[in-house]
């Protein structure tokens, strides 16, 4: 897609810093990084997000997520892996992408939503509604 910023990251007319590609993926270090070694793993055809993205790809992608997170993992304590679909849910950049943010055990930052306490006979009707 010609206005898509991670398109032409793929074409290579906006650089990155890469660290991982394959046929399918590429991965590479978010321009603003919330810890060290933030990273992108996006697919290199433009869907834009999960709702329209197909299997196939998004098992490549999958894969690659895995593939990196073991690696991180080597370096790192563990890692978070974030998504966004949409504007209600902070996505910013409308080509699929996924967050890999590696962590430390003492840096300090909390990447997990505030749990409000709900009431529990809520879990029920929420259940009765979003069954598939
Ligand atoms: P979102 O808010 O859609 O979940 O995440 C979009 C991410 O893309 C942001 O973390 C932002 O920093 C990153 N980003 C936006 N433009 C660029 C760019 O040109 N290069 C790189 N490497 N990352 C970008
Ligand atoms: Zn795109």
């Amino acid at each position: 897609m010609d206005d898509c910023i991670f398109c032409k990251i793929i074409s290579g007319d906006v650089p990155c810093y890469k660290i991982y590609e394959d046929e399918y993926v590429l991965a590479f270090l978010d321009i603003n990084p919330v810890v060290n070694g933030h990273t992108l793993v996006i697919p290199k055809k433009h869907f834009v997000n999960i709702f329209d993205v197909d299997n196939f790809y998004l098992e490549k992608v999958t894969a690659a997520i895995k593939k990196i997170s073991v690696h991180y993992n080597q370096k790192f304590d563990g890692i978070n892996i974030l998504n966004a679909n949409d504007k209600s849910a902070q996505q910013s950049v409308f080509h699929l992408h996924f967050h890999i943010i590696p962590r430390t055990i003492d840096d300090g930052k909390d990447f997990w939503p505030y749990k409000e306490v709900l009431d529990k006979t809520d879990l029920k009707t929420m259940a009765e509604r979003l069954k598939l």
